[in-house]
């Protein structure tokens, strides 16, 4: 089946194999993507989701599809010595760039780095006060499995963070995006990562993405509480937060 942009769709059960392949093929680039495709915004998108994590000295944090370890990094300065964050990604590729980078920026032993996925996470039940998945959600298989099993590690009154591109509010706002996505994007992944294909996949991957309230009520499905979301950039990003009462 081809998609409404002339694409073929990816059949479940290749989409894994896929997903690895593209994060194996961008992870020493990808800092340096993320910067360019989104003009640096994807920093302040994470702020804010810092901002809503609450995490205090002391918690255990979870960035499960933390790639390269942007948020990582800055929890483990949060939670001080006493605390404790585990940098988790199924990527073996991803994980090694992100472990290099805060490595190199002197975090310590409060870090811990697992090759995890996020479907089945190896984890007791009730571990972390906080969870995060920052533009990772999207190209899990199974959403569903993976909120579940995020629920299921946060403890009592823990948080869950999802930071994901979503659907922007306005029509003319969702045309200029698709133009960008599609016809820029891949484009510059050729020039500067010599990938073309794996950000036409990127690209297709956010537009397959359910939206805000569609995401809001698979978390509800899943047991979190009082979820509620906040759109950045007229909706290109959306921060969902719940909550594990
Ligand atoms: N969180 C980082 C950030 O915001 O910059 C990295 C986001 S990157 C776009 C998506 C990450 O999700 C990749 O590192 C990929 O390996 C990871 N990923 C994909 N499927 C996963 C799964 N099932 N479980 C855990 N991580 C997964």
């Amino acid at each position: 089946r081809t998609t409404h942009f002339g694409y073929q769709e990816v059949p479940v059960e290749e989409k894994a194999d896929r997903v690895a392949q593209v994060f194996h093929s961008v992870a020493a680039r990808y800092d340096v993507m993320n910067d360019l495709m989104s003009f640096g915004v994807h920093r302040l998108w994470k702020r804010l989701t810092l901002e809503r994590a609450g995490v205090r000295p002391g918690h255990h944090v979870l960035d499960i599809a933390g790639g390269t370890g942007d948020l990582a990094l800055k929890f483990s300065r949060l939670v001080g010595p006493r605390g404790r964050v585990v940098l988790a990604d199924i990527n073996a590729s991803m994980l090694r760039v992100g472990r290099d980078k805060l490595l190199d920026n002197g975090v310590g032993d409060n870090v811990e780095y697992v090759q995890a996925n996020a479907e089945a996470l190896p984890f007791a039940d009730n571990s972390f006060d906080c969870i995060t998945i920052a533009f990772g959600l999207r190209n899990v298989t199974d959403k569903e499995a993976a909120l579940r099993s995020m629920a299921r590690v946060l403890k009592p009154g823990g948080r869950l963070l999802v930071l994901e591109f979503s659907k922007p509010a306005s029509a003319a706002l969702s045309r200029l995006y698709d133009e960008y996505s599609f016809r820029v994007l891949p484009r510059m992944g050729e020039w500067v990562a010599q990938d073309g294909e794996s950000y036409r996949y990127l690209a297709e991957s956010i537009r397959m993405h359910p939206d805000q309230e569609t995401l809001k009520a698979m978390m509800e499905d899943a047991g979190l509480e009082r979820v509620e979301y906040t759109n950045m950039t007229g909706g290109v990003v959306a921060l969902h937060r719940g909550i594990k009462l």
